[in-house]
C-alpha cells in the first residue's frame, strides 16, 4: 500500500474532478458525463469524457484518462507528488505521511529546486528594479514606456543590472547551489570555472505557469542592441512554446468574454492590460504554437490575433491558419496600419479605437486568402499555387459541413468553380488517406474479433454498474467465457477483490493495474452507461451463468474426447446435476 494513501483519498473525496477540469477545458453536459475538447490531442469534435460519478476523465481519441491526479500530472507536466502537493494545498489538506525516495521523487526535488530559484531570482530582479540607483535606467525605460506601477508589480516586472555576476552573487549569497542555478538556465559555466549571469542590462519578465511559478523569464534590452530578446532556454521547469506568456493572469477575464486575444510581445499585452483589456495573452516572440492554441482553447470560443503590419507578421499569420484549423478554433486576424504594433497603437489612438479594429477583424480564413491574392504572379498560377497551399490543410478538417463551407468560400474569393475545388479536395482526400484506407481495411479482417470483444465488453459493464452482480458472476466461474486479455485481467482482480473482502467498489479499481492498454479498457468501461437496466440486471446474470455452464460443458467433452470411461463419468454426473439448456 502506498503510504500517502490517505491524503490522496482525503484529496479524491473533497475535490470535484468536474470542477478541477473545467478551468482548464470548457465542458458541456452530455447525459451523465461531461464532453469537452482534448487538452492533449488536436481534435475538432469533442472526445474527451469527464464523469462526475466516476470522479475520473478518459479521451475516447488519444485514449489519456484517469482520476484527478493523472488530469493534473498531464496537463502541468508533473510528478505525482507535485501533483498530490499541488492540489492538498489547493484544498487545504495537510500531508502527513513521509515519501519513500524514488527516481520520481529525485525529478520532482529537482524541479521544486529549480522553481525555487527561479523564485528568488524574480525577487533579486524586482529588488534590483525598485533600487533608486541601480534600477534607474530599467525604471527609465518602462516609465518611457507608459508601463504602470501597478502592471509592473502585477506581473513582477525586475531589472538584470548591467554586470557579470549580479545574481551569481546573489545566489551564492543565499548558500544556492550554483550549479542547480545554472540548470534554471539563469547562469552559464564559464571556462575556467565559476560562473557569469545570462540576463545582463536587461528588463526582466517572469514566465508564469497556470500554478503562478515562475518557470522562467524573458529578457528585454534597454537600447537597441541586440539580440533584443533573451529567453531562459530550455531547462526541466521552461519548454519554450508550451505557455503563452500572461494566461495565468488572464484566463478568467478570457473565459469570461469567450475571447483571446494573442499578441506578440511583452510590452504589447502589458501596454494593453494597462488600457483595460485583460483577456490578452502573448507568443513571447516566438510563432504561435500548437500548444499554445490548445492551451487556450480551454478558456475561450473564439480568438483574434494581432500582426504587426510588418512582413514577418503576415507570414505569422499565414502560418497560424491550419493551427487554428486542426484545433477547431475560430480565429480572426487583425492587421495594424503600417508602423503600429500592439503597444504603439494602444498608446497612441486609445482602446476604443483597439476594440473597434478587433471588432472589424475578418476571419483568419478570409485574411489568409487575401494575403495570398496580393502575391505577385500571373493570375492562373497564382491560383495554382493558391490551392495548393490551403487544400490540405482543409482536406484535414474532420467535419464535412465546415469543410464544404471553406471550399464554397474559396471558390468565390479565387474565383475557381466549386465543382473544381471539391473535386481537387476529393482528390488530396484520397492521396492523404492511405492510411485511414488500411485502418478501415483492418477493422474489418479483424471484425470477428471485436465482435467477441462485445461479449467481454457486457460482462464488464454488468461487473462495473452492478457490483451486487459479482458474487454470482464469480460462482459460476465466467471469467472463462473471456477473450479479451484485458477485460480478463480486470475481471480476475475484481474476483479476487470480492473473495479477499466480501465486496468490490469500481472506484480505485484502476490502481491495480500497471497495463495502460487494462487501463483503457477499465476506463472506457467506466464512463460508458449501463448497457443493462437495474430489471435487466437478474435475466442478464441468468444468461451469462447459463453461457458459463455450455462453456463448461464443451470444455469437458473436449478434454474426455477418446476416453470412454471419463465420457461415462462425465454422462453421468451430468445426469445427476441436470442438463444444460443447450
Ligand atoms: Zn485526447
Amino acid at each position: 500500500m502506498p503510504n500517502h494513501q490517505s491524503t490522496k483519498e482525503q484529496i479524491k473525496r473533497t475535490a470535484d474532478i468536474v470542477q478541477v477540469i473545467g478551468q482548464f477545458v470548457q465542458l458541456k453536459k452530455a447525459g451523465k458525463n461531461f464532453m469537452g475538447l482534448c487538452p492533449f490531442h488536436a481534435e475538432k469534435a469533442p472526445s474527451f469524457t469527464v464523469s462526475p460519478d466516476r470522479q475520473m476523465f478518459h479521451c475516447f481519441g488519444c485514449k489519456k484518462g484517469g482520476d484527478i491526479f493523472a488530469f493534473w500530472m498531464a496537463y502541468h507536466g508533473l510528478s505525482f507528488l507535485e501533483a498530490l502537493k499541488d492540489l492538498a494545498e489547493r484544498y487545504h489538506i495537510p500531508i502527513t505521511e513521509a515519501f519513500s525516495p524514488s527516481e520520481e521523487k529525485k525529478k520532482s526535488r529537482l524541479r521544486e529546486t529549480l522553481l525555487k530559484i527561479n523564485e528568488m531570482a524574480a525577487l533579486y530582479f524586482q529588488r534590483t528594479l525598485s533600487d533608486a540607483e541601480t534600477g534607474n535606467p530599467a525604471a527609465d525605460y518602462l516609465k518611457k514606456r507608459a508601463i504602470s506601477k501597478e502592471i509592473i508589480s502585477e506581473f513582477r516586472l525586475g531589472y538584470a543590472p548591467d554586470k557579470w555576476d549580479g545574481l551569481t552573487h546573489y545566489l551564492e549569497g543565499h548558500k544556492i547551489e550554483l550549479e542547480k542555478a545554472g540548470q534554471a538556465g539563469l547562469i552559464i559555466p564559464k571556462k575556467g570555472g565559476g560562473y557569469y549571469d545570462r540576463f545582463r542590462g536587461r528588463v526582466m519578465f517572469p514566465i508564469f505557469d497556470l500554478r503562478g511559478h515562475v518557470i522562467g523569464f524573458g529578457g528585454r534590452v534597454l537600447d537597441t542592441s541586440l539580440p533584443k530578446y533573451l529567453n531562459t532556454p530550455e531547462t526541466p521547469v521552461f519548454h519554450k512554446g508550451e505557455f503563452p506568456y500572461g494566461l495565468h493572469a488572464s484566463f478568467k477575464a478570457i473565459r469570461q468574454k469567450g475571447l483571446v486575444v494573442i499578441v506578440e510581445g511583452y510590452m504589447d499585452l502589458l501596454a494593453l492590460r494597462r488600457h483595460g483589456l485583460d483577456e490578452v495573452v502573448a507568443t513571447l516572440g516566438t510563432a504561435l504554437t500548437a500548444e499554445h492554441v490548445r492551451k487556450v482553447k480551454g478558456y475561450t470560443k473564439e480568438a483574434v490575433v494581432v500582426f504587426d503590419s510588418d512582413e514577418a507578421g503576415k507570414d505569422a499569420a499565414l502560418r497560424s491558419l491550419p493551427l487554428f484549423l486542426n484545433e477547431g478554433l475560430p480565429a480572426r486576424a487583425v492587421v495594424l496600419p503600417d508602423g503600429h504594433d500592439p503597444d504603439s497603437f494602444v498608446n497612441a489612438e486609445g482602446l476604443p479605437k483597439f476594440l473597434a479594429l478587433l471588432r472589424d477583424a475578418s476571419s483568419m480564413f478570409d485574411f489568409f486568402l487575401d494575403q495570398k491574392l496580393k502575391e505577385k504572379g500571373s493570375g492562373i498560377e497564382r491560383k495554382v499555387r493558391i490551392l495548393k497551399e490551403i487544400l490540405p490543410v482543409l482536406s484535414q478538417l474532420r467535419n464535412a459541413a465546415q469543410r464544404s463551407l471553406y471550399a464554397g468560400r474559396l471558390s468565390e474569393r479565387i474565383g475557381i468553380k466549386e465543382e473544381v475545388v471539391l473535386s481537387e479536395l476529393k482528390e488530396i482526400k484520397k492521396n492523404l488517406s492511405s492510411g485511414a484506407l488500411e485502418r478501415d481495411l483492418t477493422g474489418r479482417l479483424t471484425a470477428s474479433k471485436v465482435e467477441k470483444k462485445i461479449g467481454d465488453f457486457q460482462l464488464l459493464n454488468l461487473l462495473v454498474h452492478h457490483p451486487e452482480a459479482a458474487t454470482r458472476l464469480k460462482d459460476a466461474d465466467c471469467g472463462t467465457l473471456l477473450s479479451d486479455a484485458a477485460a480478463l485481467k480486470i475481471v480476475e482482480v475484481i474476483f479476487e477483490k470480492y473473495r479477499r473482502e466480501g465486496r468490490f467498489s469500481p472506484e480505485n479499481l484502476e490502481e491495480n493495474f500497471d497495463n495502460e492498454e487494462v487501463r483503457t479498457c477499465l476506463r472506457e468501461v467506466m464512463v460508458a452507461d449501463s448497457i443493462y437496466s437495474d430489471q435487466e440486471v437478474k435475466q442478464a446474470i441468468q444468461e451469462i451463468e447459463e453461457k458459463a455452464r455450455q462453456k463448461r460443458f464443451a470444455d469437458s467433452v473436449r478434454e474426455v474426447k477418446g476416453d470412454p470411461e471419463a465420457l461415462n463419468r462425465l454422462l453421468q454426473k451430468l445426469k445427476e446435476q441436470g442438463p444444460p439448456n443447450l
